[in-house]
Formats: structure tokens, C-alpha cells, sequence
């Protein structure tokens, strides 16, 4: 069975606006935020996630070289402008009321250190360049309301919302460093390899998870954030036994594919691999 289709019938919405750009704030922070006359509008994520987890692996590939700062932006604003910011801010809080109390509690994450803040600090750096939209959660038949979820996520799709550059480039590269560790969880060959590996994927961030039956008797999952469906896709990807997610052996692209034999990305790069290896046995007197 294809687990990713666990997610077929969860229609939880997230919001998407037409355009983003990159900012920077007073303290020199590199932020993306939608642009000022950007038009906002709701989609499915869930639909696309295997193509949104397969898109975030294959740009946190790129980011494992060493690129000019511009390259990395644009990257991640181009990740954004296709699918939204990760929405990470109501999903970092230990405390779910977070929004409604003075301090918020914060785990250790890729992104934060462990330790409490004060709960309009920590929503602040969310909004660099509008503060006081952190004192303010409006109240219902909002956005957030209609699309069913509570009331922080009228600021997670405020167009004040943004998120940092570098917050967006650590989860990317950390997400494939991740898919790089299940490449080699069992590799015979490299020992030290093997057991770092295994080590990264087992510290891959535990989430609370939601869940419930749609009117349809179907089960729905509540994703707190874009990152979390991300992560739940990758998550049952690279535990399926049949190993769909795969990186070719031609070009590197990170692909699905579940056929147990499958080894490239399309017939084109089987089709090189094979000229290339023929010319090479050739080139050896073959
Ligand atoms: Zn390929």
C-alpha cells in the first residue's frame, strides 16, 4: 500500500500568497514576506505533499554545496513563492496556549535553543517589520476560522507574517541531511557511515500528532504547520519497506518510485548511465 495516500483525504487548507520577496530587518535579519500588494489564497497542501517533501529534500541538496548567498535566496524564495511559508511558529511552542499566555516555552529545534520567552518576543520575530501585529490575535469569522483552525493562524496568514531566510535554509538542508542518513542507515561498507547515519535519522523531531475521522469515515490529520506535513510525508516515505524515495544514480535527483529495482530518475538517465558505462568499458580495451 502507498501510505502517502494516508493523506488523500485531508483537506486542511494553508495559505499561499501570490508573490514574496526578501527583506531585511533592522537588526540585519534576511526575512521573506509577501510582497505589499500580494493577493493571499488557501490550497491544499496535503494534495501536493509528496511533491512539496520531494521539492524541500532536492533544494536542502543544493544547499550541502557552497553557494553565493544570492543562490541560496533565491532557493528559498522560490520554494516559498511555490508552496508558502513553513509556518513554523505555532508549531515550535511546548505550550499549545501559547498565543493566549505571556511566556512561551520553546524545545530544542533546528531552529531555537531550549528556553522560555516572553510569548510577544518570541511572536515578534515573526513580524519584523510590522510589531504590533504580535499584540493583536483577532477574533473570530476570521481567515483562520474559516479555514477550521484556531486563532494564532490569523497571524500565521497575516501578510505582516515572515520568516527568516536562515530558519527556511537550515530546515531545507536538515531535511536532506536526514534523507542522506536513510540512504546510508545500512550501509555495509562504511561502519563509522552506518552508525552517524542511524543516528540522525533516529533524532529526526518527534511531533504531537491530531487525528480524527472526516464525514466521509476517513482519517484526517491535523497538521500544525506546512513543516509538519512536510515532515509527516518524509516520515512515512523513509519508513516504507518498499523504499520509494530514492536519489538517482545518474544525475542525483531525489525522486519516489516504487518498484524495489528502480535506480534512475527517468529512462533518459538510465538511458546515459548505460551509453556512458559502455563507452567506459570500451575506453578500457573492453
Ligand atoms: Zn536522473
Amino acid at each position: 500500500m502507498d501510505t502517502m495516500s494516508l493523506l488523500k483525504f485531508n483537506s486542511e487548507q494553508w495559505m499561499r500568497f501570490s508573490d514574496y520577496e526578501l527583506r531585511t530587518d533592522a537588526n540585519g535579519q534576511r526575512y521573506i514576506v509577501p510582497t505589499e500588494d500580494a493577493v493571499g489564497s488557501m490550497y491544499v497542501p496535503a494534495e501536493h505533499a509528496r511533491e512539496i517533501m520531494l521539492d524541500a529534500v532536492e533544494i536542502g541538496k543544493q544547499l550541502t554545496k557552497d553557494l553565493p548567498v544570492e543562490v541560496v535566496e533565491g532557493l528559498i524564495l522560490g520554494f516559498v513563492r511555490r508552496h508558502g511559508v513553513l509556518g513554523i511558529m505555532p508549531e515550535l511552542p511546548m505550550n499549545d496556549n501559547f498565543a493566549e499566555v505571556k511566556q512561551t516555552s520553546l524545545s530544542e529545534s533546528w531552529f531555537f535553543q531550549a528556553g522560555v520567552a516572553p510569548t510577544e518576543q518570541y511572536i515578534g520575530m515573526f513580524f519584523p517589520f510590522n510589531k504590533e501585529m504580535a499584540e493583536t490575535i483577532p477574533g473570530s469569522l476570521s481567515i483562520a476560522a474559516l479555514s477550521g483552525r484556531e486563532p494564532v493562524y490569523e497571524l500565521v496568514f497575516s501578510r505582516y507574517y515572515g520568516e527568516k531566510v536562515q530558519w527556511i535554509a537550515t530546515y531545507l538542508y536538515e531535511l536532506f541531511r536526514c534523507f542522506f542518513a536513510y540512504l546510508n542507515f545500512d550501509n555495509e561498507d562504511d561502519a563509522e557511515l552506518r552508525a552517524n547515519s542511524r543516528k540522525i535519522i533516529a533524532e529526526f523531531p518527534k511531533h504531537k500528532m491530531r487525528y480524527g475521522i472526516n464525514s466521509d469515515a476517513r482519517l484526517s490529520v491535523h497538521f500544525t504547520s506546512l513543516k509538519a506535513l512536510i515532515d509527516f510525508a518524509f516520515t512515512i516515505s523513509v519508513t516504507n519497506s518498499e523504499k520509494p524515495m530514492k536519489m538517482c544514480k545518474h544525475c542525483n535527483k531525489i525522486y519516489y518510485n516504487e518498484n524495489a529495482r528502480s535506480e534512475f530518475c527517468s529512462g533518459r538517465c538510465r538511458n546515459q548511465w548505460n551509453v556512458y558505462k559502455s563507452r567506459g568499458n570500451k575506453n578500457k580495451g573492453e
